[in-house]
């Protein structure tokens, strides 16, 4: 049978419906589709697409599984090597990893792994009875800092190992990035809520708005007789430009607006927390976070949307699939821009003017690209005398985060490098023994899998070091 040279299509709502609502955009595949892409799968002997997985799932075999319509299989399977697929097959970037090394790729797409990854995920969710047991306890505690991908896998492995395992959050709702981030029309916070009960399941503590740092230092839990610490803080710290206006009323980084919205819901007619809604919001950045930001302030009710990014389309960092789906919304891409000055209303005749303080519009200056940088990306240079300005009331700044440094500064020891990752070593051990350390803290904003993986290594050395101490 000749294998179809697309992949099949992932059923999404309609952009002129889903721009003004909160529902996930994706729908997910049908069980005819899925076993129909399925069968698109050639079976390698060398599985290429396994090295594409920083986690290793085994793909070929999951997807065997679901041509034999075993979607229960098909799940521990992956299960074995990534304990968030619902997470994963949602927000993968698959398009640069797995699915890149797909043979299938060579000539004709490749098999949509990340959409299987997700039917498999979403069924077992629906249907699987049996929920996991607490495993023996082997006596040791370990702590983890930070409740998002990275902390929630490391926690994961090591209770599956029988350690007893305590995760402290900061915010009042664990899941990091997965809830106060991405938002729900394309992570439902149900999914991560349902991940972090299956931990609690298996014997894990979450304890919430509990700042490491703060309300307990690391040393402090080590008095409390916690072994081992594994700190997955993430990278919170929002960037800024250092452009004149960026305290103006209405300039939000991305953090705080989509925290706003994702976490406190202040998308609602009531909401504890208030946003910025309606009126013209320039979006300044071209990453995931950026493409979130934009189309969470279309759902919010904005008139018009500008992405102003400094490179152009070829550039753009966020994932293709995202940029696609905001373009389809009527995201207005203002490509080869960089803002210079946040513009802002004064009434010097009345000071109280309420108006005054608020933004009013963004000077931008276009830009055209030169010689590639250090990481082959085209330097954008500004076109002299070719500044103007763009009307709008809201000013989004997404363009990248940092570690927070409250744990470095009240750990002594613990090294951090110029960027303020945490330094470790290849086991995930930082400076300080039996203190290991992985994620965005350590790497910088990077995506979920490679959080995870990094929990996942830590895990394993931890419980070495635990189980030979
Ligand atoms: C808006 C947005 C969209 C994204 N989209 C994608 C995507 O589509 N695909 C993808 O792969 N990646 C995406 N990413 C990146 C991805 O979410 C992160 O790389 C990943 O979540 C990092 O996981 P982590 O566990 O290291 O940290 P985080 O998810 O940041 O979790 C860290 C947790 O630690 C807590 N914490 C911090 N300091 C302390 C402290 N002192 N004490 C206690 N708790 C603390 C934080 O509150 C947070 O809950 C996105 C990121 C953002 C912001």
């Amino acid at each position: 049978m000749a294998i179809e040279p697309k992949k099949h299509e992932m059923p999404t709502q309609a952009p002129e419906v889903r721009a003004h609502n909160f529902k996930e955009v994706a729908l997910g595949y049908t069980e005819e589709i899925a076993v129909d892409e399925a069968a698109r799968c050639l079976n390698c002997k060398n599985q290429p697409c396994v090295t594409g997985c920083p986690v290793n799932i085994h793909i070929p075999d999951f997807i065997g599984k679901i041509k034999e319509k075993d979607y229960e299989g098909a799940y521990q399977i992956i299960n074995e090597t990534s304990s968030l697929p619902a997470v994963c097959g949602r927000v993968c970037p698959q398009e640069t990893q797995c699915e890149s090394k797909c043979t299938l790729g060579i000539k004709n797409e490749p098999v949509g792994i990340g959409r299987l990854e997700r039917f498999v995920a979403d069924w077992h969710n629906e249907n699987a009875k049996t929920a996991p047991e607490a495993p023996k306890s082997n006596g040791h505690k370990v702590a983890v800092v930070g409740s998002g991908p990275s902390g929630l896998t490391c926690a994961g492995d090591l209770a599956k190992k029988g350690y007893k395992v305590s995760v402290f959050e900061a915010l009042h709702t664990a899941g990091g990035v997965l809830v106060y981030g991405i938002p729900e029309f394309r992570l439902p916070k149900s999914i991560v809520a349902k991940e972090v009960d299956t931990l609690k399941a298996l014997g894990v503590d979450v304890e919430t708005n509990v700042v490491i740092g703060k309300t307990l230092t690391i040393d402090e839990l080590f008095e409390q007789g916690f072994e081992a610490v594994f700190v997955g803080s993430g990278a919170g710290l929002p960037n800024f430009m250092g452009i004149p206006g960026e305290s103006l009323k209405g300039v939000y980084s991305a953090n705080e607006f989509l925290t706003r919205s994702n976490l406190m819901k202040a998308y609602n007619d009531d909401p504890v927390t208030p946003i910025m809604k309606g009126g013209k919001v320039a979006v300044v950045g071209g990453g995931n976070v950026a493409m979130d930001a934009a189309r969470t302030a279309l759902r919010l009710g904005a008139e018009h949307v500008y992405i102003v990014y400094r490179r152009s389309l070829d550039e753009l960092p966020a994932r293709k699939e995202e940029v696609e789906h905001a373009m389809e919304e009527g995201i207005d891409f203002k490509l080869l821009n960089n803002p210079v000055e946040i513009l802002g209303f004064n009434n010097p005749d009345d000071p109280r003017d309420p108006k005054n303080g608020f933004v009013t519009g963004m000077k931008c200056i276009k830009m055209e690209l030169g010689e590639p940088d250090e990481k082959g990306r085209r330097r954008p240079i500004p076109v002299e005398g070719s500044e103007f300005v763009i009307d709008v009331d809201t000013v989004v700044i997404s363009i990248g985060t940092s570690p927070n440094p409250l744990i470095k500064d009240t750990t002594k020891g613990l090294e951090v490098n110029k960027r303020g990752g945490i330094i470790v070593n290849e086991d995930g051990l930082t400076s300080r023994d039996a203190v290991y350390a992985g994620g965005d803290a350590v790497t910088g904003a990077a995506t979920v899998i490679s959080a995870m993986g990094a929990g996942k290594l830590a895990a394993a050395s931890i419980d070495e070091y635990l189980s030979n101490k």
